[in-house]
């Protein structure tokens, strides 16, 4: 198949729920829908026993059997393991997000054939370690990973193509300032962007990998159990699968008040059962100190672009909590706008990662494309330093955040000794003084040095960021042509070897556990 053939295909892997967008012949966006007929497919993974379930029937088994089922697994990406265990093991993350992937590629080629090439979208406030892993689930599902594009991004891209501005005619000279407002479900990412005619430019970008639509969820949940308490004396969140079945309860119930001003809630346990009223003023008092903590995040991410709520023409609202009628009183009083939920709050990023596909099919046929991207990064690059006092590991700075990608930093170290062999350097991402409170990415050994060079020579170590945010080490050593690709030995990450197991064994080629 040439590539001209190739679908553009753009992947929303969500915490909660997932969407598969493509491109059609007219180069449009549309929404692809699952095996069972849905537009967007619960992120939720079902162990049961040798099967793996993916979608509506492991959310639906969070009520019988939630101690065999992966939920916000995309929350623990970056981490070793994901944190609950399943018959006896433990998967990484990214394994979890591989599975959902594997189904949602599943169910696209039933209908269009088999395909492998896809962006897949991360929130812009994932880090370099989280990017990574994204892409390793990719690959793990199969698939050929064109590029990851930041979720805001995605969104304002999906809203630029739908107001015209990707076309000669529609792109505007006159720039635009938008502010994107992400609420999905277990992420908060927020991000002031430029459109400039059809180049799409990240400003500053914020956000919380712990907060979304799943945290107002427990928040209700506390209500309902708390009452049931008080009434039954016992505690339906002790055990999983009473906890699940009331956190689905709860989900809906939450869906309701963003219609009603009440909604009420059934719980059964342990041969009791309630139904316990909620308006909507107690759910909102309930979860005000969340909608605050996105409230501070969106004034800051505004400040750090150097802009005033009167800069902006645009308060783009993404993601299903944005459904909530508390965000949109919260942004129109903070913003004095009222906020635009014109493009489709779950489909809108998929679309946009589309898109995004369209673009990097057409570049690797030598065509131009017809918009173009430029991000940040979310967070600061640090190499570890000790402090020569206090002799703790300390972060220093090379690249700070909200710096314009792709960026190259450079950090000139000594040989300590002639005829070095190697150079260790320590690499972090975040604010913190301290190296310890930040993401460890991982140790970078230069080998291959010049040999022969005497002690106290220069050594410079580049480091690049892509323009998604992927991190590259480079060392040259100046005086010489000596320039060594340097591969970054990572903390929490899997070999090749362990990926291309993995890879077998989650598309089925290899039937047996791989570990
Ligand atoms: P993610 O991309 O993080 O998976 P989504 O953007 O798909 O998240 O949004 C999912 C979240 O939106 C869930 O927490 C869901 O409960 C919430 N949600 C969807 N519809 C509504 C609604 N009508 N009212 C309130 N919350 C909603
Ligand atoms: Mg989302």
């Amino acid at each position: 198949m040439s590539t001209a053939q190739e679908p553009a295909i753009g992947i929303d892997l969500g915490t909660t729920y997932s969407v598969v967008s493509r491109l059609d012949d007219n180069g449009q966006p549309i929404t692809m829908v699952n095996a069972e007929g849905d537009r967007v497919t619960p992120s939720v993974v079902l162990f049961d026993g040798q099967d793996v379930v993916v979608g509506k029937e492991a959310l639906k088994a969070m009520a019988t059997e939630a101690d065999s089922v992966a939920e916000c697994s995309k929350r623990d990406m970056g981490h070793r393991v994901f944190h609950k265990v399943f018959g006896g093991k433990q998967y990484p993350p990214e394994v979890i997000e591989a599975w959902i992937l594997n189904k949602l590629r599943a169910d696209t080629a039933q209908q269009i054939g088999p395909f492998t090439k896809v962006v897949i979208t991360v929130p812009a406030y994932f880090d370099e370690v989280r990017r990574k892993a994204t892409q390793d689930a990719g690959y793990m599902a199969g698939f050929e990973v064109l590029d990851i594009i930041n979720e805001p991004t995605a969104a304002a891209v999906a809203f630029g193509f739908q107001q015209g501005y990707l076309n000669a005619e529609g792109s505007s000279d006159e720039p635009k300032r938008i502010l994107v407002y992400d609420l999905g479900g277990g992420t908060f990412d927020v991000t002031v962007m430029e459109i400039r005619g059809s180049e799409f430019v990240a400003l500053a970008t914020d956000g919380d990998v712990r907060l979304g639509g799943y945290d107002f969820d427990q928040r209700l949940v506390d209500l309902v159990a708390e009452s049931f308490i008080r009434e039954h004396y016992v505690d339906p969140r002790e055990d999983p699968s009473a906890a699940g079945k009331l956190w689905r309860e709860c989900e809906d119930v939450k869906r309701t008040l963003s219609a009603r001003n009440k909604a009420s809630a059934a719980c059964d346990y342990r041969g009791f059962a309630s139904r316990v009223e909620i308006t909507k003023k107690q759910f909102e008092e309930a979860t005000q100190d969340l909608l605050d903590r996105t409230r501070f995040t969106t004034s800051q991410t505004l400040k750090a672009a150097g802009l005033d709520w009167a800069d902006l023409d645009r308060v783009l609202l993404v993601g299903g909590s944005t459904r909530m009628p508390m965000v949109h009183a919260m942004l129109r009083e903070l913003s004095g706008k009222d906020p635009d939920a014109s493009v489709a709050a779950d489909e809108a990023v998929a679309h946009g990662a589309a898109l995004h596909a369209g673009l990097q099919l057409a570049k690797q046929q030598g065509l131009k494309g017809t918009f173009a991207i430029k991000n940040v990064n979310s967070h600061s690059l640090g190499v570890v330093g000790t402090d020569p006092q206090t002799k703790r590991r300390r972060n220093g700075i090379l690249i700070p955040r909200n710096t314009s990608l792709p960026v190259t930093g450079k950090r000139v170290f000594k040989t300590s000794k002639a005829n070095q062999k190697s150079i260790l350097v320590q690499i972090v991402e975040g604010e913190s003084p301290s190296a310890d409170d930040c993401t460890q990415i991982g140790k970078c050994t230069v080998r291959d040095m010049p040999p022969n060079l005497a002690a106290q020579s220069p050594v410079a170590v580049l480091f690049h960021y892509e323009p998604n945010g992927r991190l590259k080490v480079r060392v040259t050593v100046p005086g010489t042509d000596r320039q060594v690709d340097s591969e970054i030995v990572r903390e929490n990450s899997l070999s090749k070897e362990h990926l291309d197991g993995w890879r077998r064994y989650v598309c089925q080629a290899e039937p047996t556990d791989y570990r």
